[in-house]
C-alpha cells in the first residue's frame, strides 16, 4: 500500500518497460513489510540530468540503471566506486548526504554463483565470449576471483584491442589476452570456465548458440559454462554444454544477486530475501 511516507526506489532506462527489476525488488520489499516502492522510470538520454535533479528534489533513495545510461551517468555523480570506475559503468546509485554515489553490482552478481563451485581459482583458465558492457563486468569479476588466465574473444580485432588497452594500468592486464573468434577451438580443451556475454541465443532467437555443437565437444567434462542470458532457460549454449558433461550456470542468478546487493545498499540492511527475489523473477519469466 502506498502511504504518505512511502519511499521511492526505481530503475532508469530507455526503454525500461520490459525491466524485470520492479517485480524482483517489490516482491522483496513486500516480504520485508517495508514502506518502499520500486518503479520503472523511462528517461530519454537528453533528460538524464533533469531526471537526477528531479529525483533529488523528491527524495528518491536510490535507483538502478540500465541501457543506455550506464556510462552516460558517470559525470553526473558526486562519487563513483573504484570498481565502477574500473569497469567504466554504473548500474546502482544511492543518495547519501545529499549526493549521488554510483557503483556497479554486476561484478559481485556475476561471481556470486561461481563461489559455490570452486574455492581456488588460481590455476583456472577462463574464456569470455564477447567484448561489450557485460564482458567488462565479467573480466573484473574474474580478476576478483583470482583466475590465472582470461581469454576474451570477439569478432572485431579493433574493438578487442580497445578493450585490452582500457585495462592497461590495472592488475588485470597481465592476465588478459584477446583473440578473434576463430581461436576458440584451440582454447576449449584447456578451458575451465566458458562465459557467454553475447546476446546470441537470447529470446526470440533461441535456436542460436555462440559455440557450435561440434566445437562444444572439445570442452572438458566438468568445465563450467556460464550464460549471462536468462531467457530461455536453458539456452542452446547451456543445453549443448550439458550434453558434453559441463556444469551450466544461467544468467538469472547474476540478475538476482546484483539486485540483492543493490537493495541491501538502499535499505541499509545486511540481508534481503534473495529466495523471494529469485522466485519473483521465475514467476515473471514463466
Ligand atoms: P553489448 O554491450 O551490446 O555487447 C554485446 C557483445 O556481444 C558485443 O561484444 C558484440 O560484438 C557481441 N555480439 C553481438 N552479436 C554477436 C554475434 N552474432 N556473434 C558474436 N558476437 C556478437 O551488450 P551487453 O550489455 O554486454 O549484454 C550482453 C548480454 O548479456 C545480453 O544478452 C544481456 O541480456 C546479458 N546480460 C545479463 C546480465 C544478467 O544479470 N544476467 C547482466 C548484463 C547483461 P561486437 O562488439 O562485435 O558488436
Amino acid at each position: 500500500m502506498i502511504t504518505g511516507k512511502t519511499q521511492l526506489l526505481g530503475v532508469i532506462g530507455h526503454p525500461v518497460q520490459h525491466s524485470l527489476s520492479p517485480a524482483m525488488h517489490n516482491a522483496a520489499i513486500a516480504n520485508l513489510g517495508l514502506d518502499y516502492v520500486y518503479l520503472p522510470f523511462p528517461i530519454a538520454p537528453d533528460n538524464l540530468k533533469a531526471a537526477l535533479d528531479g529525483f533529488a528534489a523528491i527524495g528518491v533513495v536510490g535507483f538502478s540503471i540500465t541501457i543506455p545510461h550506464k556510462q552516460a551517468i558517470l559525470p553526473l555523480l558526486s562519487e563513483i566506486s573504484p570498481i565502477a570506475q574500473a569497469v567504466g559503468a554504473v548500474n546502482t546509485v544511492v543518495r547519501k548526504d545529499n549526493h549521488w554515489l554510483g557503483t556497479n553490482t554486476d561484478i559481485d552478481g556475476f561471481i556470486s554463483p561461481l563461489k559455490n563451485y570452486d574455492k581456488d581459482w588460481s590455476n583456472k583458465v577462463a574464456v569470455v565470449l564477447g567484448n561489450g558492457g557485460a564482458a567488462r563486468a565479467v573480466v573484473a569479476g574474474l580478476t576478483q576471483l583470482g583466475v590465472a588466465q582470461i581469454h576474451l574473444l570477439g569478432r572485431n580485432m579493433e574493438k578487442l584491442q580497445v578493450f585490452q588497452q582500457s585495462w592497461e594500468n590495472s592488475p588485470l592486464s597481465a592476465k588478459l589476452q584477446v583473440h578473434e573468434w576463430e581461436y576458440l577451438p584451440q582454447l576449449l580443451p584447456k578451458t575451465n570456465l566458458l562465459v557467454n556475454t553475447t546476446p546470441v541465443g537470447m529470446y526470440p532467437k533461441v535456436e542460436e548458440s555462440p559455440v557450435g555443437k561440434a566445437e562444444m565437444a572439445n570442452l572438458q567434462p566438468g568445465a563450467i559454462t556460464y550464460d549471462l542470458i536468462y531467457t530461455p532457460n536453458p539456452t542452446q549454449f547451456l543445453a549443448q554444454a550439458q550434453q558434453v558433461g559441463a556444469v551450466p550456470i544461467d544468467g538469472l542468478e547474476m540478475l538476482v544477486q546484483q539486485g540483492a546487493i543493490a537493495l541491501k545498499m538502499w535499505l541499509q540492511r545486511d540481508s534481503v530475501p534473495v529466495d523471494v527475489m529469485r522466485q519473483a523473477l521465475r514467476d515473471r519469466l514463466g
